[in-house]
């Protein structure tokens, strides 16, 4: 076995491979930026090393600060675990020219891979189905549109160059053609710096399947079993399972074999995985599956398959770059029960699911028989706009598929996590979303029932208010009664802050900020011997009164999180803040009688479309920021004119700051 490792990666796969690494003896070392100087893996490693500041640009893409560590720790291999450098094949030729093993393919076989058409060209002559479709060089928008015209819409515009769904256009008919060809070519330009695209079939029900496969470096090529992708949000993954719900074993048989012969296609060694796109309109079927690219490294979703096939992936990938041989056939693989993976991410459903930074108020995970966390943060730890948002993975294996689902919903609904935003609510939905238990779901499932899945607007939840509202009294009445104890031991009644007064009914006026608006509240003591949590509250809405009643004494306190300027209330993984209002806290961008265009998260201004003095239309775009990998626009909430630009394009932007302020009509 390999003496030692660097994990060339961060977060939570850092820590999954540093565990395995452990258990097998090996030394650990990781790299990390200063963003993640304080993170999990770098308290797990045996020892770590500073490459460079938060940008990944300038730290874990930094291929030649990491060989430094490597050669300076004396690292016998590296481990790039996904994303980042994984898919680069310099940084494998690099390794080997310094003699350290990457714990990867061959070089080569990256290459092969990382363009799309090349890819594909290569898989159909080894007699691989790939989706009907243009593969080729020729890139003239009128030759395209022709393509397209032959293959039947609707098609699939692709960036050769892509990944994470970027580049990508659907379009239904020949008339939306050359606008989508136009923005498919400048994202992927943007993204990827190569504009060049290929066109495919659109497949209609598509479910994504893909089969994970495994080789060694004496040619020995296995796959072990497909994982069901399909559950997506904008061509991203979401969940994921194993085996396939559906799947005729003679399907799995012939898609195996054609995994296994893609990977031999390129001289295939370690642990890949070969994504294929199925049609779906008539459940699954031999015939109707299709090549769409292969990944040249561990995926994200690699817990589903270890669960159902009992296996150590990322052992096996050591022991294959080691140089041993697979120690099973293809014959002695079996599947075990079933396995769901969900990816709880910090982002806001509610908002378009923007990703969602800050400190992590609480995090607190259930255990048990079957369940698995891979997370690479603690409570307290920040969520940074650095990197992709990712909290954790939680996965549920079971004897069947329904057991798997129904343990995954139920850990869900006992995971606890407060600070910022995040989609454990939504997933626990999907998971008892009736289509998808019974296996009736398809790429496009999420993106039509966004409104049944809870992700749309929501108004601020009342119930949350109250209970925060009481909270805050209760603290508030606890530091009291405190201080009359601690002052000489004597209680005053005038120290009890319960608005005692001698006549009439008992109320208190609370300015409160609930996610961050500021809301009047007027709690009620309802008779003379109530406790300070037992009132009635009346929370005065800018649109209407709620008068709640009911105590809160029998809650569960893991849903009360406070924070440093008051309380983060949970209820069903839904977050509400409740804060006391500072009357010295003034909102000075409301003072000018505009209205300000805010940057939605950390990032950078990428483009901005307006200059002082410009007229605009509500809904007009008026700038760019681009945070954890994707664009947000921001766009005029009302006509109006451009007042004031508070920032230039290329700037590092803070949440929360004024970019833009538009004079508007009313
Ligand atoms: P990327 O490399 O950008 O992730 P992929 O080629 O892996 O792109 O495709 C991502 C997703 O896009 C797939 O999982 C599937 O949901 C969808 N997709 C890709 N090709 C097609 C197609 N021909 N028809 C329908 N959906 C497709």
């Amino acid at each position: 076995m390999l003496e030692s490792v660097l994990i060339a990666n961060r977060g939570e796969i850092a820590c999954r491979i540093i565990r395995t690494a452990k258990r097998l003896g090996m030394r650990t070392i990781a790299v990390y930026s200063e963003a993640d100087a304080d993170a999990l893996f770098v308290r797990m490693a045996d020892e770590a090393h500073l490459i460079g500041p938060a940008p990944a640009r300038e730290s874990y893409l930094r291929i030649d600060r990491i060989l430094e560590v490597a050669k300076a720790t004396g690292a016998a291999c590296i481990h790039p675990g996904y994303g980042f450098l994984s898919e680069r094949a310099e940084f494998a030729e690099a390794c080997a020219e310094n003699g350290i093993v990457f714990v990867g393919p061959p070089a080569a076989a990256i290459k092969a891979m990382g363009l799309k058409d090349a890819a594909k060209a290569l898989v159909q002559q080894a007699g691989v189905p790939v989706v009907p479709g243009y593969h080729g060089s020729k890139q003239d928008p009128d030759f395209l549109r022709q393509k397209a015209y032959e293959i039947g819409y609707p098609v699939l515009i692709k960036a050769v160059a892509g990944g994470g769904g970027k580049g990508m256009r659907r379009v239904e008919k020949a008339a939306d053609f050359d606008a989508a060809l136009e923005s498919a070519q400048r994202e992927a330009q943007n993204a990827f710096g190569d504009p060049r695209v290929l066109v495919e079939k659109y497949i209609l029900a598509p479910r994504h399947i893909e089969i994970q496969v495994f080789a060694d470096q004496e040619g020995n090529v296995v796959h072990l079993f497909e994982r069901d992708c399909s559950l997506q949000r904008r061509h991203q993954k979401v969940i994921e399972e194993a085996p396939a719900p559906g799947m005729p074993p003679e399907m799995r048989e012939i898609m195996g074999k054609a995994a296994v012969e893609a990977a031999r296609a390129v001289g295939y060694v370690g642990a890949g995985t070969v994504e294929f796109i199925a049609d779906g309109r008539e459940g699954l079927r031999p015939d109707r599956f299709y090549f769409m690219e292969m990944n040249t490294r561990l995926q994200v979703e690699h817990p589903v398959t270890e669960a159902i096939t009992g296996l150590d992936l990322v052992e096996l990938q050591f022991r294959v770059a080691s140089g041993e041989w697979l120690p099973f056939n293809q014959d002695d693989l079996e599947i075990h029960g079933h396995a769901v993976e969900a990816r709880l991410y910090a982002e806001d459903p509610e908002r378009e699911f923007l990703p969602s930074t800050g400190k992590l108020w609480a995090l607190d995970f259930p255990e048990g028989e079957g369940l698995r966390i891979d997370t690479g943060v603690q409570p307290g730890d920040e969520v940074t706009p650095y990197y992709d948002p990712m909290i954790a993975k939680v996965i549920a294996h079971g004897a069947t598929r329904h057991e798997a689902l129904a343990h995954l919903a139920e850990a869900l609904g006992d995971t606890i996590v407060a600070g910022p935003k995040t989609n454990v609510a939504f997933l626990k939905k999907l998971c008892e979303a009736e289509e998808f238990r019974t296996g009736q779901f398809d790429t496009g499932y999420i993106d039509r029932h966004l409104d049944a899945l809870g992700a749309v607007p929501k108004a601020a939840d009342p119930e949350s208010v109250r209970l925060g509202v009481l909270r805050l009294l209760e603290q508030d009445f606890d530091t009291r009664q405190y201080k009359s104890t601690v002052q000489g031991g004597v209680e005053s009644p005038w120290d009890d802050h319960d608005a005692f007064q001698l006549a009439g009914q008992r109320r208190q006026g609370f300015p409160v900020m609930v996610d961050g608006e500021r809301i009047d509240v007027t709690v009620e003591w309802p008779d003379p011997r109530a406790t300070h949590t037992a009132m009635d509250v009346v929370i005065h809405w800018a649109d209407g009164t709620s008068h709640l009643v009911g105590d809160y004494m029998q809650r569960d306190p893991r849903n009360f999180v406070v924070t440093d300027d008051g309380v983060i209330v949970l209820n069903a993984g839904r977050q509400t803040r409740v804060a006391l209002h500072d009357p010295f806290d003034v909102d000075l961008e409301h003072m000018d009688g505009g209205d300000s265009i805010k940057a939605p998260m950390h990032g950078k201004l990428i483009a901005l479309f307006v200059k002082p003095g410009d007229k605009v239309e509500k809904g007009q775009r008026l700038a760019i920021v681009e945070a954890m990998k994707m664009e947000h626009a921001l766009v005029a909430p009302a006509d109006g004119e451009v007042a004031e630009i508070a920032a230039e394009p290329g700037t590092q932007v803070a949440e929360g700051a004024r970019l833009i302020v538009l004079k508007t009509e009313e």
